[in-house]
C-alpha cells in the first residue's frame, strides 16, 4: 500500500497527479477483501487496469486506487481461456497463439488489460471483445462474486455494462479456435506494424481520443482531419502528426494541456460540422474547473 502514489508512473498518457491511496491486491481473494473493506467504511475506490484509457487530472485522485495487475492467471482448456482482468490483453494474445489459438489475435499490441478491454468492450481491426467473450466472473459492489454470461444485446460500440454498474471484473472466459500458430503470428505482426506506422507507441497517449459515431458518416479521424488540426498544441500536448483523433504527449505535458486540446477538438468540430465529440478516453480525478 502506498500513499500519495503518482498517477502518471500508472498511465500510458504518463499525466495525473497523486492517488490518496494506491494498493495493489495479490490475488481474487484479497481484491475482493479489499471491496468489502472499502464498502464498510465507505471510501470511494478507483479499479486501474492499465491505464491505457485514462487521463487523471494533476490533482490527482482522491480515491483508493485498486491495480489489478497481479490478477494475471491464464487457465487454458482446450479452445477455451480464462484470463486475470490485470493480465494485459496483448500478453493474453500471445499466450493463446503459443497454445495454438486463433481469436485473440486482434488485440495483440494494444495497450492494457484484460479487464480494461472487457470493461470497455475493446475492438480494433473489424472485431469486438464481446465476439469470444463467454463469462465474466465480477465482484459485486458487497466484493461478492458472480458469474456473468454476457448477453451481446448488451454490449455495443465500446458500450458494456460495466460502465453502468460499479463491479469489479475479476477474470473473463473467451471461446477462440484452434489454429497453426504461424498463421495467427503472421496477423499479429500485421496489426502491431499497422498500430507503429500510425506512430502508436511512439510517444505516451491514450490511443483515439473521441468515439467514432455512425451519424457522422465517416470515422473522427477523417473528419478532424478536414479540419486540419494535425500538429495542433497546448503547452506539451500535441495532436499527432499522424492521426487527427489520437493527442500525444511529447514535450511533458500537463493532464489539464490534453483536457483544453480535447475541448478545442471539440469546438472546433461542433463549429464546422454542428456534431457533438463524444470522449472516449475517460477524464478521471480532480480537474481545476469543476464546470468540466
Ligand atoms: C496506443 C494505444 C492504442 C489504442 N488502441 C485501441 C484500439 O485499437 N481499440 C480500443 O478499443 N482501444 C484502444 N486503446 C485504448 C485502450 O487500450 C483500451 O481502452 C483498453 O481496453 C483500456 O484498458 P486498461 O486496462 O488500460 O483500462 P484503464 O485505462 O486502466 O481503465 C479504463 C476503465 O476501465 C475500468 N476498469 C479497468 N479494469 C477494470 C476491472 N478489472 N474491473 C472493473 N473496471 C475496470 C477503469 O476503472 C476505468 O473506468 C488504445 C490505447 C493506446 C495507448
Amino acid at each position: 500500500m502506498r500513499f500519495d502514489e503518482p498517477m502518471e508512473a500508472h498511465t500510458t498518457f504518463r499525466v495525473g497527479g497523486p492517488a490518496d491511496v494506491y494498493v495493489r491486491p495479490a490475488g481474487a481473494e484479497e481484491l475482493a477483501r479489499l471491496r468489502r473493506f472499502a464498502r464498510r467504511h465507505m471510501l470511494p475506490t478507483f479499479i486501474l487496469g492499465g491505464g491505457a484509457n485514462i487521463v487523471v487530472g494533476d490533482r490527482g485522485l482522491r480515491a483508493l486506487v485498486v491495480d489489478v495487475g497481479d490478477i494475471n492467471h491464464v487457465r487454458i482448456t482446450g479452445e477455451r481461456m480464462t484470463v486475470g482482468a490485470g493480465l494485459p490483453v496483448s500478453d493474453a494474445a500471445e499466450q493463446a497463439a503459443a497454445a495454438g489459438l486463433g481469436g485473440l489475435d486482434f488485440l495483440y499490441s494494444m495497450p492494457g488489460s484484460t479487464g480494461g478491454a472487457v470493461w470497455m468492450n475493446a475492438r480494433c481491426y473489424g472485431s469486438s471483445i464481446i465476439e469470444i467473450l463467454e463469462q465474466v466472473d465480477y465482484l459485486d459492489e458487497d466484493g461478492a462474486r458472480h458469474v456473468m454470461i454476457p448477453d451481446p444485446n448488451q454490449f455495443g460500440y465500446k458500450r458494456t455494462p460495466f460502465q453502468t454498474n460499479n463491479w469489479i471484473i475479476v477474470d473473463a472466459r473467451f471461446l477462440l479456435h484452434a489454429e497453426k500458430e504461424s498463421t495467427v503470428r503472421s496477423r499479429m505482426e500485421s496489426y502491431k506494424a499497422d498500430r507503429t506506422s500510425k506512430g502508436h507507441f511512439a510517444w505516451p497517449c491514450a490511443g483515439s481520443l473521441f468515439k467514432n459515431n455512425r451519424d457522422f458518416g465517416e470515422p473522427t479521424g477523417k473528419l478532424l482531419d478536414r479540419l486540419g488540426l494535425r500538429g495542433t498544441r497546448i503547452g506539451g500536448a500535441k495532436i499527432s502528426d499522424l492521426h487527427a483523433n489520437i493527442v500525444v504527449n511529447d514535450r511533458n505535458a500537463t493532464a489539464s494541456d490534453i483536457d483544453a486540446l480535447a475541448r478545442l477538438m471539440e469546438e472546433r468540430a461542433r463549429e464546422a460540422f454542428g456534431i457533438e465529440l463524444e470522449r472516449e478516453v475517460l477524464f478521471v480525478g480532480e480537474w481545476p474547473d469543476r464546470s468540466r
